[in-house]
């Protein structure tokens, strides 16, 4: 598996490998930090999904 970087993008955060707090969104998957950023974004996705891109 190639290595990748995961951004968290509730704290923008870079992850150095996958964590247990995961979203599934429109096909993509995003990593966060803390369950309590996972939160955020479950809460608020349309905004951090417009931030990333
Ligand atoms: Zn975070």
């Amino acid at each position: 598996m190639p290595v990748k970087k995961f951004k968290d993008v509730v704290c923008r955060k870079w992850l150095q490998r996958e964590t247990k707090n995961v979203v599934e969104k429109e096909g993509r998957k995003f990593f966060f930090c803390s369950p309590a950023c996972k939160e955020k974004f479950e809460k608020d996705s349309e905004k951090y999904l417009k931030l990333v891109g």
